[in-house]
């Protein structure tokens, strides 16, 4: 039976249509072998959106967004908007779309592609094997509590201002995606917070506990995050699902990912609750220094894609086969200019995409 899975792409800037030109490659050669009827909307976001409609996100891409199965977005921002106001740059479409979708958990998987391993700041004995998923709370805490700000104070001296806050609900809803990814991966969870310090911690690490009850078949522990982030340079593989609140899954997150070696091939996962809103993106921004050139890694992009299909889509074999694919065109040596290595092939973006798409082939037929 064919399967129909609706997806807006917003390529978005600098590199964007260039690494997306690749994603859709993958999307064509689905359609055609799978059986995926995948219905796609394309359109304009941050800066090149704000071209066109005058702003980064316009309502009407709003509303399909929130109409379709998932967007996959490439990058947003670049040096040509540097002077527009705030609520105008391209950043600010982003943080719309986080927003009006109510995207709560932020999933960024770091996975160490073996052909990758010297790529790592680590030994490569620490990292080979290395498959950790961070999730990440992203609309609540110290990035978005009340009250905030800049005041002066009487005697003159300036004071700012953030307050980290966090209520059951919006620990309870995380902690369950968390819980359902260590059911579907290794069963592990870690929670990370600043229980010792920190009132919204302790708060987090008991509700945490409370929904971790209803899944006796995952083993929680907690860890302070500064103790996280020691540990996470230290002995990474000990992990399997990390969840934390969103000032410390910024941190944790991006330390993680350069476990891994390289920005161009980390992909990630913004979901909001079953059935509602989902957004994939790569890690890394727009790239501007290299945008144009043809050289920009597609592989983040299209591992993202590889996350709609496992996450929304429910197409986990279709997931595992883009990911075996770019595992073997590591493995045969092709690298973009990014992850280029001694004894290797450098390869374009669109080349990058082609060996993707053949390696998929091979899967495919065997
Ligand atoms: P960046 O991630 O764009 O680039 C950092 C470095 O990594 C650059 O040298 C770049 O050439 C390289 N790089 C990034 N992606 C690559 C790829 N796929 N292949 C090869 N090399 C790659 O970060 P930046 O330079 O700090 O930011 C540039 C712009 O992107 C800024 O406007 C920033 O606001 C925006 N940004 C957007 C997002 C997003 O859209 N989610 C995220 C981060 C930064």
């Amino acid at each position: 039976m064919t399967k129909n899975l609706s997806l807006l792409i917003l390529p978005g800037d600098g590199i964007g249509p260039e690494i997306m030109a690749e994603a859709r490659k993958v999307i064509d050669w689905l359609s055609k072998k799978r059986n995926l009827n995948f219905i796609v909307h394309e359109d304009h976001v941050g800066g090149a959106a704000y071209d066109i409609y005058g702003k980064p996100l316009s309502d009407e891409t709003l509303e399909i967004a929130k109409s379709v199965d998932a967007v996959l977005l490439g990058a947003v921002g670049g040096p040509k908007w540097a002077n527009v106001s705030y609520d105008k740059r391209p950043e600010a479409g982003l943080l719309t779309l986080r927003k009006e979708l109510e995207l709560f958990a932020n999933l960024r998987p770091a996975i160490c592609f073996e052909p990758l391993v010297d790529a790592s700041s680590l030994k490569p004995e620490l990292v080979s094997g290395l498959d950790i998923m961070i999730v990440r709370e992203l609309t609540g805490g110290v990035y978005f509590g009340e009250p905030r700000g800049i005041e002066t104070l009487p005697n003159g001296e300036r004071r700012g201002v953030n307050t980290q806050v966090y209520t059951t609900s919006e620990i309870h809803r995380i902690a369950h995606v968390a819980f359902d990814l260590a059911g579907k991966r290794n069963g592990r969870v870690t929670s990370s917070e600043k229980a010792n310090v920190m009132e919204s911690g302790l708060l987090w690490r008991e509700e945490v506990t409370k929904v971790g009850a209803e899944y006796p078949h995952i083993k929680l522990d907690h860890m302070l995050a500064d103790s996280c982030a020691m540990q996470l340079v230290r002995t990474p593989k000990q992990f399997d699902v990390i969840v934390t609140d969103n000032l410390f899954g910024d941190l944790l997150s991006d330390v993680a990912a350069m476990l891994t070696g390289s920005l161009g091939m980390l992909p990630s996962a913004s979901l909001s609750h079953k059935g509602g809103g989902a957004m994939y993106e790569p890690v890394h921004g727009s790239a501007p220094d290299i945008a144009g050139k043809g050289i920009a890694n597609p592989i983040a992009t299209i591992l993202s894609l590889a996350m709609a299909l496992r996450y929304t889509y429910d197409c986990a074999p279709e997931a595992q086969l883009i990911e075996d694919a770019v595992q073997n065109v590591l493995r045969d040596g092709f690298r973009t200019a990014d992850i280029m290595q001694p004894n290797k092939t450098q390869v374009s973006t669109s080349i990058m995409g082609d060996h993707i798409l053949r390696a998929m082939d091979k899967l495919f037929k065997r």
